[in-house]
C-alpha cells in the first residue's frame, strides 16, 4: 500500500474502484477561420447562450448552495468583458473555438494571480470554456464518468456543474489533485456530506479500477490497501453510520464522566444547526465575521444586536465568546495596517486589542449588554495570550464590565507552560490546538509547504496540553479544546485523557466524538493518552493511540 496526502474534508472514509474524470478537450488551434467574423459571432452568442441556459437548468435541478454556484457560473459565461475579448480574437479572423479559449484562459490568468477565493474559481471558468467549446465543436462536455457501478471520482478539480448533479449513489468519494478547502469540490463535498480529499497532488498516478481508501478525516488516500485495511476502513464507516443515527445523549465517557460537546460557530445563524445536531453550548463564537469585512469597528448596537441572537439560542447554556483576534489569518487593517514580516509573531489577538483598548471596550460593553437581555451562561475569553500579565490584565477588564466567567485562550507555548499561574486567576482556559501547534512546531499554519508539521497529535503539542489539563486540575478550574483537535474523534479521547473538561468543535463533527468518547472510561482514556505521549512524532503518537484504545475499551473500538 502507499498513502497519498491531500486536505481532507469532513470525517468520513470510503473505498471503491477509481474512475477518473474525462480529460479535457484539446486545445483549438488558432489558424484563422474560414467564415467571416460575423458567422463566427452569430455561433459564439449561441454556444454562449445554450450553455448558460444549460447551467442554470442543472442549477434548478440542484437547488440549495449549487444553484447559486450555477447560476454564477452562467452569467459568467455571459460576461460582458469575456464578450469583449472574443470580439476582438474574431475581429482578428480567429476561429470560435480559438477565441474562447483564448479569451476564457486569459481571464483565468487573472483571476489566478489574484490568489484565494477569487484563484479558486478559476477552475469554474475553464469549466465555462470547455463547454463553451464542446458545444462549437458538437461534441459532448468533459464530464464524469459513468463506468455502471459504483466508484471514487478522481479529477483535477470538479466544476461546480458536475458536482452539482453528482449521482450519490454511484460516487463513494471524491479526490482531487488541485482545489483547496474553499474550492467549490470542497464546499459541495461539505453539503451534501460527501467523502473527500482535495488538494492531493499524488493522485495523478491513480488510473482506472485502482482500489482506494480515501479517508477525509485523515486527508490520506490509500492505494493498494491489504484486506486488513479494507476491513478496517468498513468498519469505520459502519460506525459513523451509527453514530450519526445515534440518540444526542449529552457527551460522556463510558463511566458516566460528562465532557460537554460544544459547537465552534462563526456567525449566530449557524446556532440552529449546532443545536439540532446534539451541541450542549458553545466552546468559541469567533466575533471575527462581524469585523473581518468591515472598514471600521462594528459599532457596540450592532454587536449588541449579534451577541444576543447567538445567547438567545441557548437558553441555560454555556456560550463561550471570543473577543477579536485578528492579526496573521485574519489581517484587520483599521487595527494594524503595520507592515510585518511574520504577522502569526506580530501584533495580533490581545496585543492589538490591547494597542486599540477602546475596540476591546466596546465588545465587552456590548457583551455585558446582550447578557443582561439573555438567559445563557456568558463566558468570554481572549485569544494569543502569551504572558501570565495579559491574562490578568484581561481577566480584570473583563469583570469590570461585568463579565462574570472571563479566561484566556492557550495557544502559545508560553502560556501552557505557565498555565498554573494563569488558571490562579482567570476563571477558565480553552485551548486552540491550531496555533498551539503552529507555535509548538514552527510552522505557519497557512503554508502548504509546512502543513505536515501541523499535527496536533505531535508529542510536543500533546505535553503542552497535559500542562493545562494538570493547571485546570490543581485549580479546579475548567480546560476547554477549541480548536480542530477536538473533532478527531480518537484525540478527543486522548485530550480527556490530559485533562480536557470539556470539547468543542464544527458541529458535523460532534456525532463521531460522542461515540468515541462512549467507549472509553476516564482511566482508559488517561492510558491511551499516556501512550500517545510517549511517542516520539505524530504519526507514532496516532499509532500508540490507536493500539492502546482497541486494548482500553469498554465497547470494541471502531
Ligand atoms: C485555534 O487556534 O486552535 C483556534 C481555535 O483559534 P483559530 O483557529 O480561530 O485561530
Ligand atoms: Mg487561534
Amino acid at each position: 500500500m502507499a498513502e497519498i496526502r491531500g486536505v481532507g474534508i469532513g470525517l468520513g472514509v470510503a473505498q471503491g474502484p477509481v474512475a477518473r474524470m474525462s480529460e479535457p478537450l484539446p486545445a483549438p488551434s488558432d489558424a484563422p477561420s474560414t467564415l467571416s467574423a460575423d458567422e463566427e459571432t452569430a455561433r459564439v452568442k449561441e454556444a454562449v447562450g445554450a450553455v448558460a441556459r444549460e447551467l442554470e437548468a442543472r442549477g434548478a435541478q440542484a437547488g440549495g448552495a449549487a444553484q447559486d454556484v450555477l447560476e454564477a457560473q452562467a452569467m459568467m459565461a455571459e460576461d460582458p468583458t469575456l464578450e469583449d475579448e472574443i470580439a476582438t480574437r474574431l475581429a482578428a479572423g480567429k476561429t470560435s473555438e480559438f477565441a474562447v479559449f483564448d479569451a476564457f484562459a486569459s481571464f483565468r490568468d487573472t483571476l489566478t494571480a489574484m490568489g484565494g477565493y477569487l484563484g479558486e474559481r478559476a477552475a469554474d471558468l475553464d469549466d465555462v470554456a470547455q463547454r463553451v467549446i464542446a458545444h462549437l465543436r458538437g461534441v459532448p462536455a468533459p464530464g464524469v464518468p459513468d463506468p455502471g457501478y459504483p466508484f471514487v471520482l478522481v479529477a483535477k478539480d470538479l466544476a461546480p456543474a458536475d458536482t452539482a448533479l453528482l449521482d450519490l449513489d454511484k460516487v463513494l468519494a471524491l479526490v482531487t489533485t488541485d482545489g483547496g478547502p474553499t474550492s467549490h469540490t470542497a464546499i459541495l463535498a461539505r453539503e451534501k456530506a460527501i467523502v473527500a480529499v482535495v488538494g492531493a497532488l499524488g493522485a495523478t498516478t491513480l488510473a482506472d479500477g485502482d482500489t482506494v481508501i480515501v479517508d477525509a478525516a485523515a486527508g490520506v488516500v490509500t492505494t493498494d490497501p491489504t484486506a486488513d485495511e479494507l476491513e478496517r476502513a468498513q468498519t469505520r464507516a459502519a460506525s459513523r453510520a451509527s453514530a450519526a443515527s445515534a440518540p444526542l445523549t449529552p457527551g460522556a465517557l463510558a463511566d458516566g464522566t460528562p465532557v460537554p460537546l460544544l459547537a465552534n460557530l462563526g456567525k449566530p445563524e449557524g446556532a440552529a444547526e449546532a443545536v439540532a445536531l446534539g451541541a450542549e453550548g458553545v466552546g468559541l463564537f469567533r466575533t471575527e465575521f462581524l469585523f473581518l469585512s468591515a472598514s471600521q469597528a462594528p459599532t457596540v448596537e450592532q454587536q449588541r444586536e449579534s451577541y444576543t441572537q447567538l445567547l438567545a439560542a441557548f437558553p441555560g447554556k454555556k456560550v463561550v465568546v471570543r473577543v477579536l483576534d485578528a492579526g496573521a489569518d485574519k489581517p484587520l487593517a483599521f487595527l494594524n495596517d503595520a507592515h510585518e514580516e511574520n504577522p502569526a509573531l506580530g501584533l495580533r489577538g490581545i496585543r492589538a486589542l490591547r494597542a486599540s483598548e477602546d475596540i476591546l471596550r466596546e465588545q465587552l460593553t456590548a457583551l455585558a449588554q446582550a447578557d443582561a437581555a439573555t438567559d445563557a451562561d456568558l463566558w468570554v475569553m481572549a485569544p494569543m495570550v502569551a504572558t501570565v500579565e495579559e491574562s490578568v490584565y484581561f481577566t480584570d477588564l473583563a469583570r469590570d464590565y461585568g463579565v462574570k466567567t472571563a479566561g484566556v485562550m492557550i495557544e502559545v507555548p508560553s502560556s501552557a507552560l505557565l498555565a498554573d499561574r494563569i488558571l490562579s486567576y482567570s476563571d477558565f482556559a480553552s485551548i486552540g490546538t491550531n496555533d498551539l501547534t503552529q507555535y509548538t512546531l514552527a510552522a505557519d499554519r497557512l503554508l502548504g509547504s509546512v502543513a505536515a508539521f501541523q499535527d496536533p497529535w505531535h508529542p510536543a503539542v500533546l505535553r503542552l496540553i497535559r500542562e493545562v489539563g494538570d493547571a485546570g486540575r490543581i485549580h479546579g478550574k475548567p480546560v476547554g479544546i477549541c480548536g480542530e483537535a477536538a473533532a478527531d474523534p480518537l484525540l478527543a479521547v486522548v485530550l480527556v485523557g490530559l485533562g480536557a473538561t470539556s470539547l468543542s468543535m464544527a458541529p458535523t463533527a460532534l456525532a463521531d466524538v460522542r461515540a468515541t468518547l462512549l467507549q472509553h472510561s476516564i482511566d482508559d482514556a488517561r492510558v491511551i493518552a499516556a501512550a500517545a505521549l510517549e511517542a516520539s512524532g505524530a504519526a507514532s503518537a496516532r499509532d500508540a493511540a490507536r493500539a492502546a484504545a482497541a486494548e482500553n475499551s469498554t465497547t470494541p473500538a471502531a
